[in-house]
């Protein structure tokens, strides 16, 4: 039977670049709807810019356009990386459409009629210098739970606790750096604790990946007890998104039009395509609705999404699938380290996208670990399994048919072991497939892959073909492989697509079904003229992929509203200090002669308002000016002791705009890195030099 499937990989915020940790999530999702497509199923992938909040907001208003503008040209940018990457939704959309706000306004207006929504008045921090009510992104502190510092307002990303911003410990707005007050506004909220919600979510969760249902137990609680808590909906004016129909200066917040953009996307789809929008979210929908996410917004997507649906007269989803994060060389990724890489650069450098696919299958499971890329072992594992293994069936007995027997097949031998057992194991790889066992379908195919070139080893074309009168055997050998490489080309098809186009047009068929892995080509098929299928990957390629990440920081990154401004300074110093640095442990007396140091006496010192690390030093550099500097020293410095005292400064690092001002170079410090010896030294000079005088 047809099944028809929904899916859908969670919403990019429309405020940045796509990058390799966003990749794992959408090629972990387009691999498995290929998949499903390859087998006939009718499935739908759609998704969408998230385009509301603040942050969209502010940083249109920064760039001197209209928040539509902004979210137009990233719509373009993100759906640009995708098709890149061979990432193929069905509709890639906007929540800032009509058939979101349609939706939006419906749901709520369900919810409303059901008493799940209710308003309150609540304290809300608001920043008296932007003169705004702040989203839980822009306001950050120390963990409530754990006390990590630099935490966002909403939860922890050191111990995943979840809060409210209001418990945040020293906060401070990430936007002005001043210190937030509280305020009073009516919001509005969905009775995530109302008895129908958590009786509703307690059997639903069930049915998620033990993983995730133990964790959401944790969330929910034992039975009898009411751990969740109410949900806040509502954001004040100024804001943008959809305004509330029946409160006008207050705005649906991210969980009431971000995860209905699923539906609002589907919707245009249906539109376009003419498919019946209620047979796949009525209560009683026999079709399949299944979410891909990563593990951080799993509370979100398990408990608030299917109680808010089912409580407005929807279905809930089939299933949530959550994955874990990407790390690169075994640490999160780093812009310093050049390991924070954007899809857009991967592919600007001349690297194979579905390399990255295959790296990516082969390291995913179903469960919520964590992938690590390792670049040593991506270049390995590519060029052996993919080059050396799988291209290698076909570049060594090609050529062979098209120069001696006229491009035309011969008779295929089925009963040959390898083919015995990739028909043996191809259910079980499909089942794989199925349950998002990638890392596991790709090592089975890759051992069926090893008995087809076991087979090329045995009969050695290549040998064959200087010997006269063994043209039959030839014929033979050289149709076997290239039937073995045909039927495991259809297997590698949902991770590797365009290859898989270019391998069926190569072989003048049609494009693969999940079903021509059970089939061979009939004697006397002609093929078409091999053309080389794939390229090794270059170390150097790799190097030069992470240098241009490091590079594109420095001199100066744009200022990312969300960002600390204290922390824009240690990622600026890091990525200057590692670029100057690069792969050879050497530099060469040019490179050190660029920077230029000079000696600077202290003029003023004074504390900045809202920042806890930061110093405002006003640098007297003699011939060179005066310059302001914000410095991360208050840890160990008192600013009254500072002024007069002489240090040593980086004059011509590019000016960089803080939001306390601009900074205009930097003072050197030391510091122990494992933090051992706590604290930071200030470089002095001897005594008897001046201002402006060049140190090298
Ligand atoms: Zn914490």
């Amino acid at each position: 039977m047809t099944r028809k499937i929904l899916v859908t990989s969670a919403l990019p915020y429309a405020n940045g670049a796509i990058h390799l940790g966003h990749l794992v999530e959408y090629i972990q999702t387009d691999i498995w709807v290929r998949f499903q497509k390859m087998r006939g199923n009718e499935c739908w992938y759609v998704c969408a810019d998230d385009t509301h909040g603040t942050p969209i907001m502010l940083r249109a208003e920064k760039e001197g356009i209209t928040p539509e503008a902004l979210i137009a040209r990233v719509h373009e940018e993100h759906s640009r990386d995708f098709a890149g990457f061979h990432v193929a939704f069905d509709n890639y959309y906007t929540t800032h459409s009509d058939e979101t706000r349609q939706c939006a306004n419906e749901i709520y207006a369900r919810l409303r009629q059901a008493g799940l929504i209710e308003t309150r008045t609540i304290e809300q921090y608001y920043d008296p210098l932007k003169e705004m009510f702040l989203p839980d992104r822009f306001i950050k502190g120390e963990c409530p739970k754990c006390g990590t510092a630099d935490q966002y307002g909403d939860n922890c990303e050191s111990c995943g606790a979840a809060y409210t911003p209001n418990e945040l410990k020293n906060p401070y707005s990430a936007i002005s750096g001043a210190k937030p007050e509280l305020r009073q506004s009516e919001h509005y909220f969905f009775r995530l604790s109302d008895p129908r919600c958590q009786e509703f979510l307690r059997a639903w969760t069930q049915r998620l990946q033990s993983e995730a249902a133990n964790k959401l137990q944790e969330w929910l609680g034992g039975e009898g007890e009411n751990k969740l808590t109410d949900w806040d909906i509502s954001r004040d004016a100024p804001y943008f998104g959809f305004e509330i129909p029946d409160a006008p200066g207050k705005y649906f917040y991210v969980w009431l039009d971000a995860p209905i953009g699923y539906m609002g996307s589907f919707k245009n789809l249906c539109a376009k395509r003419g498919l019946d929008f209620d047979e796949y979210w009525k209560p009683d929908s026999q079709a399949e609705l299944y979410h891909f996410i990563g593990k951080d917004i799993l509370y979100f997507h398990a408990l608030f999404w299917p109680a808010e649906l089912v409580n407005a007269g929807y279905r809930a989803p089939t299933n949530v699938f959550a994955h874990g994060f990407l790390t690169v060389d075994g640490a999160k990724m780093s812009k310093s380290r050049g390991t924070f890489i954007t899809a857009e650069s991967y592919l600007a450098q001349g690297l194979n996208p579905e390399w990255l696919r295959y790296y990516f299958a082969a390291k995913l499971s179903n469960t919520m670990e964590d992938l690590d890329l390792n670049l040593d072992d991506f270049i390995a594992r590519v060029n052996s399994d993919l080059v050396g293994k799988f291209v290698n069936i076909a570049s060594r007995s090609a050529g062979f048919i098209a120069k001696r027997f006229n491009g035309q097949l011969g008779t295929c031998d089925e009963t040959l072991p390898a083919f015995r057992t990739i028909a043996e194991r191809r259910a079980a790889i499909a089942e794989l497939f199925e349950a998002r066992e990638f890392g596991k379908a790709v090592r089975e195919i890759m051992a069926l892959t090893d008995l087809a070139n076991q087979y090329v080893d045995s009969v050695k074309p290549w040998e064959l073909a200087k010997q006269e009168g063994r043209e039959a055997e030839l014929h033979a050998a050289c149709t076997n492989a290239l039937n073995l490489f045909r039927q495991l080309a259809v297997l590698l098809k949902p991770v590797l697509p365009a290859l898989a186009d270019r391998i069926a047009a190569f072989l003048n068929v049609a494009p693969f079904a999940w079903d021509d892995a059970g089939s061979v080509l009939a004697a006397g098929h002609a093929i078409r003229a091999y053309e080389h299928l794939m390229t090794r990957v270059d170390k150097k390629q790799v190097d030069a992929l992470v240098d241009a990440n490091r590079a594109s920081l420095a001199p100066a990154p744009a200022p990312a509203p969300q960002k600390h401004a204290e922390k824009q300074e240690k990622a600026a110093a890091a990525a200057t200090a590692q670029a100057a640095v690069g792969d050879d442990p050497h530099i060469a007396i040019d490179d050190f002669m660029k920077v230029d140091l000079r000696i600077a006496r202290i003029a003023e010192a004074s504390h900045v308002e809202g920042a806890d690390k930061l110093v405002r030093l006003v640098l007297d550099v003699g011939p060179l000016g005066t310059r302001q500097v914000f410095a991360g020293i208050k840890a160990a410095y008192d600013p009254a002791q500072l002024a007069g005292r002489l240090t040593v400064m980086v004059a011509n690092l590019a000016p960089r705009k803080m939001k306390f001002g601009m900074s205009e170079g930097m003072v050197l410090a030391a510091s122990d890195p494992d933090g051992q010896t706590p604290g930071i030294f200030l470089l002095s000079p001897d005594a008897g030099a001046q201002p402006g005088m060049r140190v090298k």
